[in-house]
């Protein structure tokens, strides 16, 4: 299994695109930097069911029962999806 880092982490609040605050802990941490065990990841478009990838950072969210299916993004932020499946 892939380590989780910071940037994928429920727990963290990004600065900028290189730094973030770990909301357990309250430190600044590095967005690439591994978290400790126990964290759980960020819902993101790339670890829903609904996800189909077409490359490396695109892909089809086939959740809707729409045509055509709409494009994702495998890094968006999926917290607000009433859609998502872990
Ligand atoms: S259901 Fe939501 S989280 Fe899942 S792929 Fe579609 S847009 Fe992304």
């Amino acid at each position: 299994m892939q380590q989780l880092n910071y940037r994928n982490a429920l727990d963290y609040a990004p600065i900028d695109v290189r730094k973030g605050i770990d909301l357990i802990t309250k430190k600044i941490v590095s967005a690439d930097a591994p978290v400790p065990e126990g964290y759980l990841p960020l819902p993101k478009c790339r670890i829903c069911q609904n996800y189909k990838p077409d490359d490396e950072f695109t892909g089809v969210c086939n959740a809707s029962m729409h045509e055509p299916k709409f494009m994702a993004y495998a890094d968006m932020c999926a917290v607000t999806c009433e859609m998502f499946v872990a």
